[in-house]
Order: C-alpha cells, then sequence, then structure tokens
C-alpha cells in the first residue's frame, strides 16, 4: 500500500493489536491512519481483534462494529475493488458482500423527499417514472453507469 513501515512501528502495531487498543490509540502511537494500519495488520496475519461491540455477520464468525461500517462505507465510495476492502478491513471478500447487502450500507444516505413522479433521465433524457430525487436515470443508462464505474469487479 505504498506507505513504508520500520521494525519498530511494526513491533508496536502487532503489541498494541494484541492488547486490543482502539484505533486512536494506535494512529497516535504510530501515526498512521487505519486506512493504513488496518492492511498492514492483515499483511502481518495479526488476526482479529476482540470486538466487543457489532452483530454477528451471517457467518457468525465475526463482528462489525460501527467504526468498521464507516470504513466500509469510505472505502467503497472511493470505488475500490471487494477484495481490496476485505483486505482493507482484514475480512474475507464473502464477509464484505454479505455486510454490503445489508439495508442502509447500500446507497448514501439521502434526506430528500422521495417523491414519485416523471423526471427526465440525467442521461439520454427519456421521460421516466421517478421513485424520487436520486433516481435519475432510465434503467438502460443507470446499467451503462453502473458498467461505467466498474464497481466491485
Ligand atoms: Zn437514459
Amino acid at each position: 500500500m505504498g506507505s513504508r513501515w520500520t521494525k519498530e512501528q511494526d513491533a508496536t502495531l502487532a503489541e498494541m493489536w494484541a492488547k486490543n487498543f482502539t484505533d486512536d490509540e494506535i494512529e497516535a502511537a504510530i501515526g498512521k491512519p487505519p486506512t493504513t494500519f488496518k492492511p498492514r495488520a492483515a499483511d502481518l496475519r495479526l488476526g482479529r481483534r476482540y470486538r466487543p461491540e457489532g452483530k454477528p455477520t451471517a457467518d457468525g464468525r465475526t463482528y462489525w462494529t460501527s467504526d468498521d461500517d464507516a470504513l466500509l462505507d469510505q472505502l467503497r465510495r472511493r470505488h475500490m475493488t471487494l477484495r481490496d476492502i476485505a483486505e482493507a478491513l482484514g475480512r474475507t471478500k464473502a464477509a464484505v458482500e454479505s455486510r454490503l447487502r445489508k439495508p442502509g450500507l447500500q446507497k448514501p444516505k439521502s434526506t430528500s423527499v422521495q417523491v414519485r413522479k416523471l423526471r427526465e433521465c440525467m442521461r439520454c433524457k427519456t421521460v421516466i417514472m421517478s421513485d424520487g430525487y436520486g433516481h435519475r436515470l432510465c434503467n438502460p443508462c443507470k446499467v451503462y453507469a453502473a458498467y461505467a464505474c466498474g464497481q466491485y469487479d
């Protein structure tokens, strides 16, 4: 992932990881953000930290904290691949995939009122029955847009 790690930083990360320090504490100690040290922890095969909050996922083995969800959402918006997201979170692709299917993580939250009415497709100007302000593409254009973004291979 580009940034360099000294032996001391690796050792500090491994020790704090094992002792279940928080992300903030680890960040303060090694001067790298969670988005950097989590993949590093995965590389070093440090295993998973104890997770006091969150609910078991479908596979019942791992827990998702609100921090994990926030990080997942952040990585997803950068259009990272599932594989890279899974690596960054120290989870399997399947676990990330099932988490992404959780309602509420599917799309960015929208506070706009959902009004069903006729609107023009933003791309081809076809008039469509739109389910709300966020629904501004006709179906063919939606498929095209998803493909163009290259989301989730
Ligand atoms: Zn269209």
